[in-house]
């Protein structure tokens, strides 16, 4: 465990007053910036005179006010030097990559991440730059040493791969990152605050703010957190990622997420509890469950070493029912008949969120990739709420269980 504390980093964070006293931060709508005098402006586009430094706002696309108060508060949430936010949790992670890597750069990914990483790193950036990527297992330190070349600027991987939930030794491919002057890009969308990658030694944190952090299923957004060098980088006017593609986060919407930080601790808590409390009833039941939280999952000693033990192992858990079609047929149950959650993708969000990955988040990817990354048909991901009481609402998971005849599932793999 490592001295990092999120929640007194972001509350050591000075609080951000509205323009008129207000106790919250205001929204700064304008999207262009004046100056006083015509010499501020060259220094500001020469990239010299940013907010970063001290500087001026120049237009939104560039540093709008509010979005980068917001970014600060990730930051600080993270432990970076310097955090920004952008559209959505895929203009992050695009943003990120093209700024690290250039045409015929090699990457190393992990084989089981977000079908949408999945399909930007196999088909889109290799096809539109000539990108070369790898995918590995990456919980294989010796595969992921034995694939890095000349060529890679970086690895990617998630906290908790989407939906296998293995978990990534950060410290450990960190080094290996680092020994080939690469770096270690972490997607730590499932894990805002259990896991606090930068202070384990990567380089980038990349958020989906789409799922816990904002927390209420209403918002696309995503934020990159990391060093000052780099955060500025991406605004460069000539090669900066973000400045030039453009995915700009509205600052109504940095308000509003930035609203909703001050609880997300209470909610990670009450996220990871119940997932917990739910995993281990199903497994004493005998289910075929996925959750790092049991001590029978592999990564379990991991996460319990790397996690800030305060916010437990995380909101989802998997459980396998073997076919797609018996997934499904339990996910439209528990929705439609019980009132457990809703068959929806996505995660984070205060209902819990069920899908059957291999025909939903995950069906860019081949048969023979899903086989790959471990992602069976059957599988179901949960990401599990915290409405109504936790009693309420194993009753409503246990009793479609015994209804629909899943228990015979369980009593099979046991
Ligand atoms: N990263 C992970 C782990 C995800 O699960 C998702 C979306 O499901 C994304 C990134 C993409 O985020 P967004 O939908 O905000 O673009």
């Amino acid at each position: 465990m490592y001295p990092f504390d999120p929640i007194e980093s972001l509350a050591n964070l000075r609080h951000e007053f509205g323009e008129h006293g207000g106790v919250n931060l205001s929204i700064e709508a304008s999207s262009t910036f004046t100056v006083m005098q015509a010499t501020t402006l060259p220094a500001i586009f020469q990239g010299q005179s940013s907010p970063e430094k001290g500087g001026c706002y120049l237009y939104g696309r560039h540093y709008n006010p509010t979005v980068y108060v917001l970014g600060k508060q990730l930051a600080a949430l993270e432990g970076a030097q310097s955090a920004y936010c952008c559209a959505s949790g895929m203009s992050a992670i695009a943003a990120t990559i093209l700024q690290l890597a250039n045409a015929g750069d090699h990457v190393i990914a992990n084989n089981a991440v977000y079908g949408g990483t999945f399909a930007l790193l196999k088909d889109y950036l290799p096809l539109k730059t000539g990108l070369k990527v790898s995918f590995v297992d990456t919980s294989d330190l010796t595969a992921v040493q034995a694939a890095m070349t000349k060529q890679t600027k970086l690895i990617f991987v998630e906290t908790m791969s989407n939906p296998t939930l293995s978990v990534a030794n950060i410290p450990k491919l960190a080094e290996i990152a680092h020994s080939y002057d690469a770096k270690l890009v972490v997607d730590n969308t499932f894990c805002p605050l259990v896991v606090s990658p930068l202070q384990l030694g990567a380089d980038i944190v990349i958020h989906s703010l789409t799922k816990f952090i904002n927390g209420t299923s209403d918002i696309i957004a995503g934020a990159i957190c990391g060093s000052t060098e780099f955060i500025a980088s991406l605004m460069d006017l000539h090669l900066g990622s973000l400045m030039l593609l453009g995915p700009t986060m509205d600052p109504k919407v940095a308000c509003e997420i930035s609203l909703r930080l001050p609880h997300l601790a209470l909610r990670m808590k009450e996220h990871s509890q119940r997932a917990l409390t739910f995993a281990q009833r199903l497994k004493q039941m005998g289910f075929d469950i996925i959750y790092p939280g049991l001590v029978e999952h592999p990564d379990h000693n991991l996460l319990k070493n790397i996690g800030n033990p305060e916010f437990g192992f995380g909101g989802l858990f998997s459980l396998d029912l073997e076919t797609a079609q018996r997934a499904n047929q339990f996910i439209e149950y528990l929705q439609n008949q019980k009132m457990f959650g809703f068959m929806a993708v996505s995660l984070g969000y205060f209902e819990t969120l069920m899908t059957c990955p291999s025909t939903t988040t995950s069906s860019e990817m081949s048969s023979e990739d899903l086989k790959k990354a471990a992602i069976s048909p059957g599988l179901v991901r949960m990401s599990i709420g915290y409405t109504g009481s936790l009693e309420q609402r194993w009753q409503q998971l246990e009793s479609a269980i015994y209804e629909l005849g899943v228990i015979n599932l369980a009593s099979k793999s046991s």
